[in-house]
């Protein structure tokens, strides 16, 4: 039995939350420019991290 690596590691750019403060509205979920919600993040003021993509984790580079 060889010593078994995890292929898979922390994403470190949403700290495994999976997704991201929006960077747009930066969090408020408004876009100050349109009055309106936020179109990048839908209002809720985060978005899918573009790191791992809401897996939370990413694989390691070899
Ligand atoms: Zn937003
Ligand atoms: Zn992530």
């Amino acid at each position: 039995m060889g010593e078994w690596k995890e292929p898979y590691t922390m994403c470190s750019t949403c700290r495994a939350m999976g997704e991201v403060v929006c960077p747009d509205c930066y969090g408020s979920g408004h876009d100050v420019n349109t009055d309106e919600d936020c179109y990048t993040c839908n209002g809720t003021g985060h978005v899918e991290c573009p790191t791992c993509h809401g897996d939370t984790y990413v694989r390691n580079k070899w």
